[in-house]
């Protein structure tokens, strides 16, 4: 039986990283995709590799913790691809230190793009979502929503998006539409390489010191976040709803 949904997905943040391989593997599974990022010529590419692969994508910049921005942008994914019923919130930025060295931009930019960013792109998308009856909104938490040390910002961020994620499920649900996220431990990226870079350690060194601590011992790649995104947007993740996953080589929380 023919889905009577559209199969639109927007993922946040798709200009590299974790953002860049799950807009790819949801073109894979067969969606259409909108890839949103500051990085505009970066999405843009990304949309042309998707076509490339006989997919459909469309790449937009902008700000994500910009209300009219985002509002522009959700509105230009349904024009171009149709009305989008899943959306991945993954942009995200870093501004560590330690509490006392952390100043005001460091605490307004990280809750700015990752808790208002979330926010105001789920506003946006959600109408699509719940008009059609079925939509799909995962979250990308972190494993440091749980402390991390000179993540006071990033972790209340990330720990607040686990609510956000809860109160989603709660109000949306009767709609047809799930909200879950995913919470990634160390997974190889251009972010955890400005950390090493940041704590003067060589990547390949630090990965392998993370890998040691970690069950599986071995670091977390975009792909293997993509995998657990695709299962969470999928017709057969309908009951699973208001969850955190933990995607981090073992156990947390
Ligand atoms: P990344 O490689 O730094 O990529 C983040 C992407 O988000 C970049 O393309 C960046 O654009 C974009 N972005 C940042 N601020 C934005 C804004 N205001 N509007 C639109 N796009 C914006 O990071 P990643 O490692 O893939 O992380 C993706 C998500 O997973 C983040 O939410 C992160 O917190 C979370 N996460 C990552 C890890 C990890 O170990 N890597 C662990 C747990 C959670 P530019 O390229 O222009 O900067």
């Amino acid at each position: 039986m023919p889905e009577s949904h559209s199969r639109v997905a927007i993922v946040t943040g798709a200009g590299r990283g974790i953002g860049a391989a799950v807009a790819k593997r949801l073109a894979a599974d067969g969606f259409a995709v909108g890839l949103l990022d500051l990085d505009e010529a970066a999405v843009r590419q990304g949309a042309e590799a998707i076509a490339a692969e006989g997919g459909k994508a469309v790449g937009v910049g902008l700000d994500v913790s910009d209300t009219e921005q985002a509002e522009a942008a959700v509105a230009r994914v349904a024009g171009e691809l149709g009305p989008p019923t899943v959306l991945i919130n993954n942009a995200g930025i870093t501004r560590d230190n330690l509490l006392f060295k952390m100043t005001d931009q460091d605490w307004d930019s990280v809750i700015g793009v990752h808790l208002r960013g979330s926010f105001v792109m789920t506003r946006a998308a959600q109408k699509h979502m719940t008009e059609q009856g079925w939509g799909r909104i995962v979250n990308l938490s972190s494993t440091s929503a749980l402390g991390n040390r000179g993540q006071v910002n990033y972790s209340a961020a990330k720990a607040g998006l686990q609510g956000f994620t809860k109160t989603l499920a709660i109000e949306l649900g009767k709609f047809g539409v799930t909200a879950n996220a995913i919470a990634p431990g160390f997974i190889a990226t251009d972010m955890t390489a400005a950390t090493a870079e940041r704590l003067g350690v060589d990547f390949e060194d630090f990965k392998k010191a993370a890998a040691q601590e970690i069950p599986v011992r071995r670091v977390g790649t975009p792909e293997d976040i993509a995998s657990v995104a695709s299962f969470l947007v999928s017709e057969g993740a309908g009951f699973v709803s208001g969850q955190v996953i933990y995607v981090a080589g073992g156990p947390k929380d």
